[in-house]
């Protein structure tokens, strides 16, 4: 029988089945996770919005001293996606933490 480096090809239908079956779950990790999951926003300390992770929904945040910031739930995802801040870190940070210091504002996912 003819081997590539050393694995049959029954082998190799194997493996292949097994990353797809591995890969097919890391994709659905996060929505099964999501279920009863909430995005907390807070602002300056202050509860500001509690949302459910499982709803894609567009939230606009009137953050410390006029501050803004747009946060996006997609997919039981989290991300700002527009943010007035000087410098733009929070908009490049994702769940389940996300602060934007000079606006006070703080996005936490609970996955309880
Ligand atoms: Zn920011």
């Amino acid at each position: 029988m003819r081997k590539h480096f050393g694995l049959t090809r029954a082998d190799i239908i194997l493996l292949a089945a097994l990353l797809l079956i591995a890969g097919l779950g890391f994709a659905r990790l996060p929505r099964v996770l999501g279920q009863n999951a909430v995005v907390r926003v807070s602002v300056d300390g202050a509860s500001y919005a509690v949302l459910p992770l499982n709803v894609d929904t567009t939230l606009e945040i009137d953050g410390y001293s006029g501050g803004h910031n747009t946060l996006r739930i997609e997919n039981g995802r989290v991300a700002v996606i527009a943010a007035d801040c000087p410098d733009k870190l929070c908009m490049a940070q994702s769940e389940p933490l996300i602060v934007c210091l000079p606006n006070r504002v703080a996005i936490t996912v609970d996955y309880e």
